[in-house]
């Protein structure tokens, strides 16, 4: 059972006391323009010769059997295939995004590029059941929702800390799950008993929420105060998450609690490539 979903407080309130809504049209061609701007310039100074006139993709480069896990798992592949395209869809939908700009989630670490890490089914799997790990759990949490004492069961992706241990020196990291503050702060305590590997905790509070099916959604733009989208980005097993910033976007296999599960050495060589990337945006296809 997937965390997410539960509701342990009131829906946010969906007024423009906390949001604005704008339409999908503008942000997304806003971005476009940004974005289209940025790859004249990376063509320019590339060698490449994408005739879209697209800076060329990072899957030219070696070492690309991450990609080769994502292309062969049809499931993610095509849902992240329908993100891509509704992503360039113009439609008129109206998306509700944050509003406060008080937030600036200051640069801690020195370093430039920053990767942002979706939790459930990403990094660990959570549930209330453990016999839905059939592999085992690594550690329980305890936290209150709705006035109830809860006990959770938590498998960690296998390689997670060894992942996040070779990253560190190279990315900020950050975590965003549309998972809720208690519950999020009950995994990190034990998580990060030793170690803090996450320089910021970005909880369901700060999704956005997709007025056609409200669906938790993620928007990059929250960490541009100090940050540039050039700089960032997103690993989510729901490509959902990639629609306002679809270039930012590195989709990955729901983890369900498999100890045989590898996908986090493959995800940890295929990060550091962008290591030295003036911009990490690029295109999976
Ligand atoms: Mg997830």
């Amino acid at each position: 059972m997937n965390m997410d979903n539960y509701t342990e407080e009131q829906p946010r309130p969906v007024t423009p006391l906390a949001f604005k809504r704008i339409s999908q049209v503008d942000y997304i061609s806003q971005q476009r323009n940004d974005t289209q701007s940025l790859d004249k310039v990376s063509y320019k100074q590339s060698n490449g010769s994408d005739r879209s006139g697209h800076r060329p993709s990072v899957s030219l480069r070696p070492s690309l059997r991450y990609l080769k896990t994502i292309y062969e798992n049809k499931p993610l592949w095509q849902v992240y295939r329908k993100i891509y395209k509704e992503s360039r869809t113009v439609a008129n939908a109206n998306f509700i995004i944050h509003k406060d700009k008080d937030f600036e989630f200051a640069k801690i670490s020195q370093r430039k590029r920053t990767l942002v890490f979706d939790m459930d089914e990403t990094l660990l799997r959570a549930t209330l059941s453990p016999e839905l790990l059939p592999d085992g759990y690594d550690f329980t949490i305890n936290f209150c929702r709705t006035g109830l004492d809860i006990v959770g069961y938590v498998k960690l992706r296998p390689y997670l800390k060894e992942m996040l241990l070779a990253l560190k020196p190279h990315f900020e990291l950050i975590l965003f799950t549309a998972g809720h503050k208690k519950y999020t702060q009950a995994i990190l305590k034990e998580f990060q008993k030793d170690f803090t590997y996450f320089d910021h905790v970005l909880t369901r509070n700060y999704c956005s929420v997709n007025p056609l099916n409200e669906n938790q959604i993620k928007d990059l733009k929250l960490l541009t105060a100090k940050r540039s989208l050039k700089e960032i980005l997103l690993i989510d097993n729901k490509p959902e998450n990639f629609l306002l910033q679809y270039e930012n976007g590195v989709p990955i296999s729901d983890f369900m609690g498999d100890s045989t599960d590898t996908q986090l050495l493959e995800l940890t060589k295929y990060l550091l490539l962008f290591r030295t990337e003036s911009d990490v945006r690029h295109r999976i296809l």
